[in-house]
């Protein structure tokens, strides 16, 4: 395989969405990095605080090894184990599923904070520090780790753009971004709980 293209070194594996030939070490430094991002974006948590991962839920493997990896306090919940009052829950909702999510909603007129990449409910703060990761992304996280996919349900809307391979991760990316971006002028002011109005 070629050089990677951040160190020189040898490459182990190409993101075929950014055209990018990369090694191992670089690749997870990228996706650390991209997530840091993200987590301080939207205003996720804190070094501090206490993460809460759901054992059963979507990508919870994952969520709890890279937010592990990053430092950051992970605490795996069973399924019957309450979550602590206030606490912070990470969900592993990826790009294409916080899309599709967002197509969804808009289709179905029906626009609920758990579109977001932070809502509150019930006194917890759910966060998806993975919703800018690609799944492509991901596949590669897995097999650096030798962790197994498990199958997730799919909406339509993911499944149709999937199959049709309609649109680019990079334009995926700029709709996801500037719907976040935008979704404030949607609402009246005062009437939403938004993280960036703040
Ligand atoms: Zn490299």
């Amino acid at each position: 395989m070629a050089k990677c293209r951040v160190c020189g070194k040898e490459a182990e594996f190409k993101i075929k969405n950014y055209n990018l030939v990369i090694c191992r070490e670089c690749f997870l430094k990228r996706l650390y990095r991209r997530i840091e991002e993200t987590i301080r974006k939207y205003r996720m948590f804190g070094r501090d605080e206490p993460i809460c991962v759901p054992v059963q839920g979507y990508n919870a493997l994952e969520v709890a090894e890279i937010l592990g990896e990053m430092g950051y306090r992970i605490q795996v919940v069973g399924e019957s184990e309450p979550i602590p009052q206030g606490g912070v829950v990470a969900l592993g909702s990826l790009l294409e599923d916080e899309v599709a999510n967002v197509i969804l909603s808009i289709l179905n007129w029906e626009l609920k904070d758990d579109i977001f990449p932070v809502f509150q409910k019930g006194g917890t703060r759910f966060v998806k520090p993975l919703c800018l990761i690609t799944e492509e992304e991901m596949d590669i996280f897995r097999e650096i780790e030798g962790i197994e996919k498990r199958k997730g349900e799919e909406n339509i809307i993911k499944r149709r753009m999937k199959e049709r391979k309609l649109l680019s991760i990079g334009f995926w990316l700029s709709f996801y971004k500037s719907f976040l971006r935008e979704h404030a002028l949607l609402f009246e002011e005062g009437t939403r709980n938004s993280y960036f109005t703040k």
